[in-house]
């Protein structure tokens, strides 16, 4: 298990991750899987422990008045010297369900309790008051604020900024299919950023490998330098910064058996870019696969005498990301998903041009172009979107019609199950205080991370 906090105490009742792959007669080897990745990680020492990040800096010009208990900050706080203790009120969601009372944070930046009485979920923007959800936690942000993960230099943190104006709490930065120079390039300043974080940025718990051991038949916006797996590379990668998730296609020749190896060192697998058949995805996930990148988009639809990847996914997968930026994939499709797949998660494959005006922008090495919320290749493919997990929420409740504890499950609480981070993803005691605290309108209030409060003036 790769919990970033080795040691500290889990927060009550959030100990049930849930493992992915085929719901029935493929948990076994699931189970054993998983097992070997605990044992990895207990065996290497937890080497990517994260240290907590300091609270917001109120003298760097970002700061911003008003909490959500509605009191001028505290000096400490003002300061940014140390987090503080603080009580927030309001509508909060807890994994019990919404509850109408007050989260109360330590010194130590987790929550030392949730309090209050119970709230029918129907009525759960019914109120004049503050709504609080957790953080949002991204697993697949490619950039934002015109930068690009693939810059390297101070791009990852210049993103996890932009994201936290958005609510977002924690994020993996995602590299995109590109030689070893480049990725090695990219990868060495998020392994500083993810060991100490950074005020006013959301968490990197470490990066998403979208590629390179991808179908070069399913590349959709990634530049042709696809090939099969090499565990040298990606040991000598994770070295750099901790490699949380990896993207393969099953189907390249090699992948497919690597899957095992993978998954005994550490990696978590899912399935993405590919051309695989249903046969081959089922393969995969009874090998150790566990989710599914961008579900829909790069893989190979479902038809009903030929499922695909798709099919595999809505038959057996437990976990899978989808993108709801409504560009990406049809609101019904969506629906469709959450129906077959329990703990289907958002995230928004957001690329530089989040938060930027229409233009030019570059992903990884290519051109692409924003216009119209959407951005992408010259060709008019797809690459990546604008979204931020904010509107996603929006998007989820307003459009699609999910209740709202729903929709913040799925994008928050299914990705740090996904990740086996039983404290973050849920307002429960223990956890750490990521906290995203929005109006009835579901428009951002104020972001706490790990307790220290963040400028979203931007966001709004
Ligand atoms: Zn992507």
């Amino acid at each position: 298990m790769r919990s970033d906090r080795p040691g500290r105490r889990p927060p009550a009742g959030a100990g049930d991750a849930r493992a992915g792959g085929p719901r029935a007669g493929h948990r076994s080897a699931r189970q054993a899987a998983a097992g070997r990745q605990r044992q990895h990680r207990r065996a290497a020492g937890a080497p990517h422990a994260s240290v907590r990040a300091q609270p917001h800096r109120r003298g760097q010009g970002r700061g911003r008045g008003g909490r959500a208990d509605g009191r001028a900050p505290r000096r400490q706080e003002r300061d940014g010297s140390r987090p503080v203790t603080r009580s927030l009120k309001g509508r909060i969601l807890t994994p019990a369900g919404l509850v109408d009372g007050t989260l109360r944070i330590g010194s130590n930046g987790r929550i030392e309790a949730v309090e209050g009485t119970p709230v029918a979920p129907e009525s759960a923007r019914d109120t004049a008051g503050p709504l609080l959800l957790p953080g949002f936690i991204d697993l697949h942000v490619h950039g934002a604020a015109g930068r690009d993960i693939m810059e390297g230099g101070d791009a990852a943190l210049q993103v996890a900024r932009k994201h936290a104006e958005h609510g977002t709490t924690a994020l993996l930065a995602t590299t995109m299919t590109a030689p070893m120079e480049d990725l090695r390039a990219s990868l060495a300043p998020v392994g500083a950023l993810a060991r100490k974080g950074e005020p006013g940025a959301a968490r990197v718990l470490g990066m998403h490998l979208e590629g390179p051991y991808i179908s070069s038949e399913k590349l959709g916006a990634q530049p042709p330098y696809a090939r099969p797996v090499s565990l040298d590379e990606l040991k000598e990668l994770d070295a750099l910064a901790p490699i949380r998730l990896l993207t393969i296609a099953p189907e390249v020749p090699g992948n497919l058996d690597a899957i095992p190896r993978l998954v005994a060192a550490g990696f978590r697998v899912q399935i993405g870019h590919t051309a695989g058949t249903y046969e081959d995805g089922v393969q995969a996930l009874q090998r150790g696969a566990r989710g599914f990148t961008h579900l829909f988009n790069a893989m190979t639809p479902l038809h009903h005498r030929m499922p695909g990847m798709v099919g595999a996914a809505l038959a057996h997968a437990q976990y899978a990301e989808i993108i709801p930026d409504l560009l990406h994939v049809h609101p019904g499709a969506i629906r469709a998903a959450m129906r077959s797949i329990p703990c289907l998660y958002c995230v928004t494959d957001s690329t530089a041009a989040t938060g930027m005006p229409d233009g030019e922008y570059r992903l990884g090495r290519q051109p692409v172009t924003k216009c119209l919320g959407g951005v992408r290749l010259a060709d008019g493919t797809l690459a990546g979107s604008t979204l931020t997990m904010d509107r996603a929420l929006r998007n989820l409740v307003d459009v699609i019609g999910l209740a709202l504890d729903d929709a913040a499950r799925r994008l928050s609480t299914h990705a740090a199950d996904f990740l086996e981070l039983p404290d973050r993803g849920r307002l429960a005691a223990g956890a750490w205080a990521d906290v995203v605290v929005l109006d009835r309108d579901l428009r951002v209030q104020e972001v706490l991370i790990e307790g220290g409060s963040t400028d979203v003036a931007h966001a709004r």
